[in-house]
């Protein structure tokens, strides 16, 4: 039993989140200067489901979280029946958009589609308390941070993956049942 207790602590957040060291960095979108044409190459060359919103990627302070299909939609739409919306457009996930020279095409602004309230969890969380979370909260993806920095970010199938590994290497714990 003691042995099962000290197992179950022993994995934190940090060991099931992505990226992994040898990854590349967490894919993300910063609030105020990514313009139409940055995000639609974020979307179209990659397939999570969502991306952490950011101040910028060097503070890497999160803001909120976005679904991949609501910025598709939004930007599809945006670019249909908004006037001015094109490739150079600035997107804006912020109250407050920034002044851009006037000569600057109309700002996109997609506050609306922004969860600005994502679960997070510090790197240190045994994954014990994070399995338990996304059942009780049903979960889809939950944000892990380091000092109030994005750091990286645990879905769903990465916590049924990690019970399953769980289950593998230690078959008899009711832990994960
Ligand atoms: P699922 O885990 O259901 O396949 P995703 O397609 O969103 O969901 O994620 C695939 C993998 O990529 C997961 O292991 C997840 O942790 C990771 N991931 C999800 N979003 C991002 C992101 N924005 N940047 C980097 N990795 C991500």
């Amino acid at each position: 039993l003691e042995a099962k207790e000290e197992f179950s602590h022993k994995t934190r957040a940090m060991d099931v989140m992505r990226p992994r060291k040898s990854d590349p960095p967490l894919t993300v979108i910063t609030q105020d200067t990514m313009t139409v044409e940055d995000v639609e190459t974020i979307v179209t060359s990659t397939t999570y489901s969502g991306y952490p919103v950011v101040v910028s990627r060097v503070s890497q302070r999160l803001v909120g979280f976005v679904l991949r299909r609501d910025l598709i939609i939004s930007i599809e739409n945006a670019r249909k029946k908004q006037d001015g919306i094109v490739s150079t457009s600035v997107i804006c996930f912020t109250d407050y958009c920034p002044l851009l020279p006037p000569s600057s095409p109309s700002v996109l602004k997609l506050r609306s589609i922004l969860d600005l309230s994502p679960f997070t969890v510090t790197d240190e969380t045994p994954m014990e308390i994070v399995v338990d979370i996304f059942r009780k909260l049903g979960l889809r993806q939950c944000l892990v941070t380091h000092n109030g920095k994005l750091l990286g970010i645990i879905t769903k199938k990465d916590v049924l993956k990690h019970i399953a590994q769980m289950a593998n290497q230690d078959p008899d714990s009711i832990l994960f049942n």
